[in-house]
């Protein structure tokens, strides 16, 4: 097993142990944001005929000629064509029908001149524009033709793929299967949120960080509750959530006495391809596998943002791309940095930034007190500013690079264009 590896390691091992999980067939309508897991073709033409683009008159362009409005073209109106009507019969020559937007162009017609180009006088119209051949028509095909590739294997499904599988009458569709998350916390000290704190015990955050976390990845979750402190009480949680994709655990995993996490999954079979990453926060950090085919374990740090900065770096990942996605990756951007930050040699650091837009640069400044305990870091930032491990200083001006966990900092009060 390896151990003390580089972030740039550790998430090459994890993101080769992800692969995309079977399809399941959900109802089209509901599948916002899954991954398709086939391609859609369409056994339909759309729009399934030529028609109207606009209220007018239906007419044939050769009839037009010369029309102006000191000399306009007098046709009669023969019938009328709604939306979801057809014409009654061919259109001949000095004929034309009234047409209503979205109404079959009836056969002999081969333009639509809009109605504010006309006059109407009782059955016959006067029209004073000479209109290119086809002007108003929305031709059959010109969306989708019968045949077509419409939707691709790992697309991602939005409402204009909801849109357009409804439109090509598929009320089911095969996308990948969300991953299910069993979440384990480990420690003596832990309580549920709503139990009696005194004595010092703390609320066990990590599985509602957590559980959050992996809802926004697509993920569905299981909480699996708080083991004690000792091995055989780790080993029945973690018995619990072996048939899940992922057992995420946090604690107990660093190097203390109580610390059993790994010694329980080796217990259980499990086969650990590396413990320790070269960052900070979250060092203690394990991966690997329960048998063969089992269910892939992290054990994660127990300091409430260790637990959380870790998941975002490495289970996040995992789970998108198990969900089918192709992009699994935070968005990045540069940034101006405030103010010098400095650290040792080593590790890389994540260091929680405030960020704020400054005309068109971003500006990055610390959240404060870095501490892996201080959860309100995490609520206070909208990025990850990324300190290499061999930087030791960075100066208030230098450009730096900051995974933004807040998407919502891209969204404005006021429209911008
Ligand atoms: P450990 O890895 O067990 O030494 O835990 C490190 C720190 O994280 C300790 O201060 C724990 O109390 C805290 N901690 C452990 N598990 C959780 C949890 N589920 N939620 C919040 N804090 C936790
Ligand atoms: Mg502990």
């Amino acid at each position: 097993m390896k151990t003390g590896i580089s972030v740039e390691e550790a998430r090459r091992i994890v993101l080769e142990a992800a692969t995309p999980l079977p399809a399941e067939i959900v109802p089209a309508s509901g599948a916002l944001g899954r991954v398709l897991a086939e391609s859609v073709d369409s056994d339909r033409t759309l729009p399934p005929a030529d028609c109207s683009a606009m209220d007018g008159y239906a007419v044939r362009a050769e009839d037009l000629a010369g029309a102006s409005t000191d000399a306009p073209c007098s046709l009669a109106v023969v019938y009328e064509v709604a939306a979801g009507g057809r014409g009654e019969r061919p259109l001949q020559s000095g004929e034309t029908a009234r047409i209503f937007t979205g109404a079959p162009v009836p056969a002999g017609a081969d333009t639509v001149v809009r109605q504010e180009d006309t006059d109407r006088a009782g059955e016959r119209v006067a029209i004073r524009v000479a209109s290119p051949r086809g002007e108003h028509i929305r031709v059959a095909g010109g969306d989708v033709s019968r045949g077509d590739l419409v939707l691709q294997p790992g697309a991602r499904i939005g409402p204009a793929e909801i849109g357009m599988l409804a439109s090509l009458g598929r009320t089911l569709v095969h996308v990948h299967r969300r991953p299910r998350v069993a979440i384990a916390s480990g420690g003596d000290e832990l309580i549920q949120p709503d139990g009696d704190p005194s004595g010092g015990r703390i609320v066990a955050s990590n599985a509602y960080s957590l559980a959050a976390q992996c809802e926004d990845a697509g993920a569905t979750t299981t909480n699996l509750g708080i083991a004690g402190d000792t091995k055989e009480d780790l080993a029945r949680v973690f018995r619990a959530g072996l048939s899940a994709d992922l057992l995420v655990s946090s604690a107990g995993v660093s190097v203390g006495d109580h610390d059993h996490v790994r010694a329980v999954l080796e217990e259980l079979g499990g086969q650990m391809r590396f413990w320790g990453v070269r960052m900070k926060p979250g060092y203690p950090l394990a991966f690997g596998r329960i048998g063969e085919q089992g269910a892939w374990v992290f054990g994660l740090p127990g300091n409430p943002v260790s637990a959380m900065v870790t998941f975002e770096q490495f289970v996040r990942p995992v789970l998108m791309r198990m969900g089918g996605h192709e992009a699994c990756f935070r968005p990045v951007v540069t940034a101006v940095l405030a103010e010098p930050l400095t650290k040792k040699p080593g590790r890389l650091h994540f260091v929680r930034v405030h960020l704020k837009h400054d005309g068109e640069r971003i500006l990055a400044s610390s959240t404060g007190d870095q501490g892996s305990g201080v959860l309100r870091s995490m609520t206070l930032a909208q990025g990850l500013l990324v300190f290499p491990a061999d930087t030791t200083a960075l100066a208030a001006g230098d450009e730096v690079r900051v995974q933004v966990l807040d998407e919502t900092f891209f969204r404005t009060r006021e429209p911008l264009v």
